[in-house]
């Protein structure tokens, strides 16, 4: 059975003690929330990995991530972190493929299949991120961008090793900007998703594969945007900052 997750997006925010302790705040608030096949995950800068990912450790269904790894296992690559530095952590996902790495650096989609190897070699669940900008959207050819970098990101895998990934459908242009997808916009583009999954790995694959949305998702409207059949739960930027937004997302 697919998880239900809601993932957490610090990007560049957060010194360290701030961060330690917003992350203390939503374990508290969340422990006995959730369960099942509930998971909430927050992925943070790097220097707050070690001491949340202790922190999560001891609690179950909460998880930590990174946001970005280098394809490298180690080595001469001033200011990069590998997967196996991050797995070292107690961190569990990375955050692969996002949009503000593909347009600010230059991550392409054959750089980045690389990097969901490296993540999936050393036991890091990739949470790979897709989605059309506001050109491909009124242009109409946002199915295609994003059947293509499935294709090319994350299609070059064993069904075995799909089953570690989820998928988060990001449109670039609801992220940051407060302008959201409507539930039957991203759940159309969630439902050709998961089709296309079928298509590569079959059924029942599909149907397990965990598919969130990000972009603008925020207390108010994402009940009805997780409510939609194909969607998962949510990547979640802003709002993630605030342990009662957070919180009440996760709710
Ligand atoms: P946002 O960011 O929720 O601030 O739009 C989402 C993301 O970039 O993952």
């Amino acid at each position: 059975m697919r998880k239900n997750i809601v993932a957490g997006n610090w990007k560049m925010n957060l010194d360290y003690e701030k961060g330690v302790s917003l992350f203390s705040e939503i374990v508290n608030m969340v422990k006995d929330e959730v369960v099942g096949n509930q998971e909430v995950i927050v992925c943070t800068p790097a220097i707050h990995l070690s001491s949340v990912g202790k922190l999560a450790g001891s609690v179950k269904n909460v998880a930590v991530g990174a946001q970005n790894i280098h394809q490298a296992e180690s080595g001469a690559y001033t200011g990069e972190i590998s997967a196996t530095q991050v797995k070292s952590t107690g961190a569990a996902y990375v955050i692969l493929g996002h949009s503000e790495r593909r347009a600010y650096f230059g991550e392409t989609d054959e750089l980045l299949a690389q990097k969901v190897e490296a993540a999936l070699k050393h036991g890091l669940s990739p949470i790979f991120c897709i989605g059309e900008t506001k050109e491909e959207r009124e242009s109409g050819r946002f199915f295609d961008v994003i059947k293509s970098q499935l294709e090319k990101g994350v299609f070059h895998l064993s069904g075995e090793d799909f089953t570690n990934i989820v998928l988060a459908y990001e449109p670039v242009w609801a992220i940051g900007t407060g302008l959201t997808a409507t539930p039957e916009q991203a759940q159309e583009v969630h439902a050709f998703i998961r089709d296309t999954i079928a298509g590569k790995y079959g059924e029942q694959i599909a149907a397990d594969t965990t598919i969130l949305y990000g972009g603008s998702a925020n207390p108010g409207n994402a009940k009805e945007l997780f409510s939609q059949p194909d969607i998962d739960g949510g990547l979640i930027g802003g709002a993630s900052l605030k342990s009662r937004d957070f919180v009440d997302i996760v709710k």
